[in-house]
């Protein structure tokens, strides 16, 4: 889930941290119980209606004043407009339009981003008004009056910063199924992907992809199509020109991020490495499907307890794919080839798998019933108010609660538990937002949100 980025820019002082706050009050500062959430912590989660973001204070830019016209501009708020779908410029509202204001909203029109401007510390409506006026002359459209202190204002902002972010990025619902097969080299690749086309005569001829020499390839069975995702890459043979240790990881990320399911393919002989953790990362990162092929099953020596142990392995060494279903094959025999299209049927069902609201709360009251959220030392109890699935690909649940801070990871992880042991979502991850519902404003939202599904 890569989400679109707002930054928040504006001179020191003006109340940026104040309005990053009032922003992303109903959410943690950016979520931990997620692997591999790298970026650092000035970038926080928010949410407005059904569109999730993250906000990103700037810090405060400062202009140097000597140098007039060769503006210094710190490095993090260059970063963080290049990568932002929508800028907020915070200005000082009490204070009044300020030469460094003009400064930086001259650099902020150089930018193709959209840019928001929000006249801080207006507590008062009306007085609110006339102090944004003033800043009609920054050129960056209507002034909207706002207080980062009372939260005035900034639902009006909110509406309309969401109409400036990209759409929510959905692989679209076809009736064909994305299939990316990603692995370290020589786990078997290309030959279950000879396997695949040997066995399912119905071969449609390879079909371009997204990039230049990305081939993917149409493989149906039962009137499901299965397109193999990058199938040139997988194929490729680069040994003479990288060397045999070459591993193209940054080609196998891009398939994953174009796959509804990815075969995530091990060598059994080797067992489970490090590069197959950092592959399995990705893929829990970016919410697809998973299914574990462990390859090369019949060069194993075997017996009764010999897939007990290698599942444990499994489960043991990838736990972001906890979730994920896991084949023993031969993609030199063919064993159990055919069997994976049947796993990733179910995959791809789970991922795109919408439930309702009153089943989810079902299951929520059932799981508190059993074991209560915790509480803290001083008694304050945590409260679950109730469950909404908002999105599909991978299924996100948004669980609306008293306070986020209170649920503590075990608790989270229980709650997770209890959704799958009750509803299945086999083979895909799960994503839940706890969400704090504190303000008058932000009740008024999710309850509309909740109708809706
Ligand atoms: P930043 O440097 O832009 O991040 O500014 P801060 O968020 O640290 O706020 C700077 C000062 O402005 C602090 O003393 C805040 O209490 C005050 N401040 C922030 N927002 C408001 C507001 O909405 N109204 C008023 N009156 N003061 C505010
Ligand atoms: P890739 O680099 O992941 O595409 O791997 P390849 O498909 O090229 O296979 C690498 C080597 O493993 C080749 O020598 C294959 O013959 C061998 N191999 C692939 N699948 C199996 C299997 O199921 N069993 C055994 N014993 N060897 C296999």
């Amino acid at each position: 889930m890569s989400l679109p980025v707002v930054a928040i820019i504006g001179r020191p002082n003006v109340g940026k941290s104040m309005l990053v706050n009032r922003l992303t009050e109903m959410t943690d500062a950016i979520v931990h119980d997620e692997p591999g959430v790298t970026r650092d912590r000035t970038y926080r989660e928010a949410f407005w209606q059904d569109r999730d973001f993250l906000v990103v204070d700037t810090g405060g830019l400062v202009f140097d004043d000597d140098t007039e016209f060769l503006p210094l501009i710190r490095q993090q708020a260059m970063t963080a407009l290049s990568e932002a779908s929508a800028a907020i410029m915070v200005v000082d509202g009490q204070v009044g339009l300020t030469t460094a204001d003009e400064t930086i909203a001259t650099w902020l029109r150089q930018h193709s981003v959209p840019v928001l401007l929000a006249v801080n510390k207006c507590e008062s409506l009306d007085q609110g008004l006339i102090q944004a006026s003033d800043f009609w002359s920054l050129g960056l459209g209507e002034p909207y009056p706002v207080s980062a202190i009372h939260g005035s204002g900034t639902g009006e902002l909110l509406d309309l910063l969401i109409t400036h972010l990209p759409p929510t990025e959905q692989l679209e619902e076809s009736e064909e199924i994305r299939v990316a097969i990603v692995g370290r080299p020589n786990v078997g690749k290309s030959s279950l992907l000879n396997a695949f086309v040997g066995e399912n005569r119905a071969i449609v001829s390879p079909i371009s992809g997204t990039t230049r020499d990305a081939v993917d390839m149409l493989v149906e069975r039962n009137e499901q199509q299965y397109r193999l995702i990058d199938t040139a890459g997988i194929r490729k043979k680069k040994q003479v020109e990288y060397g045999p240790e070459f591993f193209g990881i940054n080609r196998a990320f891009k398939a994953i991020r174009r796959a509804n399911v990815v075969l995530l393919v091990l060598d059994a002989l080797d067992g489970v490495t490090e590069q197959d953790q950092k592959l399995a990362g990705r893929i829990a990162d970016d919410g697809r499907a998973c299914i574990l092929v462990v390859n090369k099953w019949d060069a194993v020596e075997k017996d009764s307890n010999t897939i007990y142990d290698y599942s444990r392995h499994l489960k043991d060494r990838l736990h972001f794919t906890e979730w994920a279903e896991m084949i023993f094959v031969s993609a030199l025999s063919g064993q159990r080839v055919e069997k994976i299209l049947d796993l990733v049927d179910t995959a791809a069902e789970q991922h795109r798998r919408r439930v309702s609201t009153s089943v989810i709360n079902e299951v929520l009251e059932d799981a508190v019933g059993w074991h209560s959220p915790p509480a803290t030392r001083q008694g304050k109890q945590g409260k679950i108010y109730y469950g909404t699935q908002v999105s599909t690909q991978p299924p996100s649940i948004a669980l609306f609660v008293n306070d986020s801070k209170l649920f503590n990871d075990n608790y989270r992880r229980y709650i997770e538990g209890q959704f799958r042991k009750s509803l299945g979502f086999t083979g895909t991850p799960l994503r839940l937002l706890w969400r704090s519902k504190k303000t008058r404003e932000m009740q008024r939202n999710p309850a509309n949100r909740a109708t809706k599904v």
